[in-house]
Formats: structure tokens, sequence, C-alpha cells
């Protein structure tokens, strides 16, 4: 399903894509903002959008820019109506590394948000909603939420991978990914259950069970990466344990610089 997207353009290499349900998102908020407001409203709805999906862009690049200075490649970036994902060809198992990675997308937002903030305490108390302080306004708040909420240890949201690195320091990294997955699943019912009947939101319900079968074809997929890698142990110990011979002894004496 994920295969339904259009390429928009490459950003130093990493190819950039819509989802095609991201259109339906685009027509949903254009038609609030006619209805709302005609063609004003249609249009400062449109531009808040492609502002805060902007914003997206950037959280994600945040995590690929940080991914690649430590060698690893993001082959994607692609926008979903729910949000961004950046694709990682692999992603470090080292957690210190992880957690940077991680934590890169987070502080992107609250960059943006911190250079906002100067403009929105001075902007009038009663603002309206489709003008450009408007749009300044809900820039600064959409960035807020996104940084906070990525932060709730709902894995493979930001703030799960963020529990993972730290429970991998102390256990081997499928135990450290079961329990995060574990607490991202009843962080997600729990999310599930508060929109669906103290909110009334049936979007954000379906965010969270997005986010939950996420979190739990992610665990398989590590699951199934640490049972291949444990043949390839286990075949390589077979072959090459035998014939115990010492290993030899290399003279680099000669080689040393003179000193
Ligand atoms: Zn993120």
């Amino acid at each position: 399903m994920l295969s339904w997207s259009i390429k928009l353009f490459r950003i130093r290499g990493i190819r950039l894509e819509v989802h095609a349900t991201f259109f339906l998102l685009l027509a949903y908020v254009g038609w609030e903002g006619w209805t709302d407001a005609r063609g004003n409203g249609l249009v400062w709805s449109l531009l808040a959008v492609a502002a805060f999906f902007a914003c997206v862009v950037l959280h994600e690049l945040g995590h690929s820019f940080t991914g690649r200075h430590y060698g690893v490649e993001v082959s994607r970036i692609l926008l979903m109506p729910i949000g961004g994902m950046a694709e990682f060809d692999s992603l470090p198992r080292e957690p210190r590394k992880e957690l940077l990675i991680t934590l890169a997308g987070p502080a992107v937002n609250f960059v943006i948000a911190g250079v906002l903030w100067w403009p929105v305490t001075r902007l009038p108390d009663v603002i309206y909603f489709y003008t450009p302080a408007g749009l300044l306004y809900q820039l600064f708040a959409a960035n807020l939420v996104m940084g906070l909420f990525n932060l709730v240890p709902v894995f493979p949201m930001d703030g799960g991978r963020i529990l993972r690195a730290g429970l991998a320091t102390r256990m081997p990294y499928l135990e450290a990914t079961r329990r995060a997955a574990l607490v991202g699943k009843v962080l997600a019912v729990i999310g599930i259950i508060v929109m669906l009947f103290w909110l009334e939101s049936v979007l954000g319900a379906l965010l969270f069970t997005f986010i939950l079968m996420a979190g739990a074809s992610e665990y398989r997929a590590v699951q199934r990466r640490e049972q291949h890698d444990a043949e390839w142990r286990k075949m390589l110990e077979r072959y090459y344990s035998r014939p115990r011979v010492p290993p030899p002894i290399i003279d680099v004496t000669d080689r040393d610089p003179p000193r």
C-alpha cells in the first residue's frame, strides 16, 4: 500500500514522495476552508497544510542528515496524511547513535517553534484564522505539538525508539525492542480508546491503529533479522571452528616506523 506514491523531487539525494492518500487530505482541508470562508478560507487552509508539511519534511531531514553523519543512508522520505516517514537502509544497533538520530527530528520542531516564538508573542490578542498572523500562530503551535507528540513512547514513533535505545544499553537489542513495542502497544490502545470515546476523533483513532500495526511489524522485522544473524553465526562457527590451529604469529617489527 505504501507504493501508491508520487515522486516530487530530491533533497541532497533523498527522494521526497507523497502518498496518493495525501491528496484526500488536501481535498478535505480545502473543502473545510471553502465552506468556512470561501476563497480566502480555501487558500489559507491549503497554505497552512503546505507549511505544516514543510515542517514535517524538515523533521524527517533532521533524522536523515544525522543518520548520514553516522553512515546510514535514507533512500526516501514519504509524506502521508498522518505525517512523514524517513526510510533508512538500516539502523545502527548502537544505542547512542540511534538515540541521536531519533532526537534530531523533534529537535528540528523545537528549533522552528523557538524561532517563531518571538514574532508570535508580538501578535495581537485576537487574530483571524485565515491571515498571515493566523498561519504564523498555527505553525508555531503545530511545531510544538509535533515535537512533543513524537516524544510519547509509542514504538515506532520517536519516543518509542528513544525508549528502546535506553533499554538496549542494558539488555539485548531484541529484548529491548520487545519491551519498547509492548509499552507502545499499551499506550496505543489507550490512545485509540481516548480518541474514540473521549475526543470522538475517528482520525485520531486511525492514527493510533496505524502506529500499533507499524510497531508490531517493526518488532517482527527485528526478530527475523536477529534469527537470520543467529543462523549465520551458527553456520560460521560450524565451518570455521575446526581445525583448531593456533593463529599465526606475524612479526611486524620490521614494518614499524623508525623511532
Ligand atoms: Zn521523527
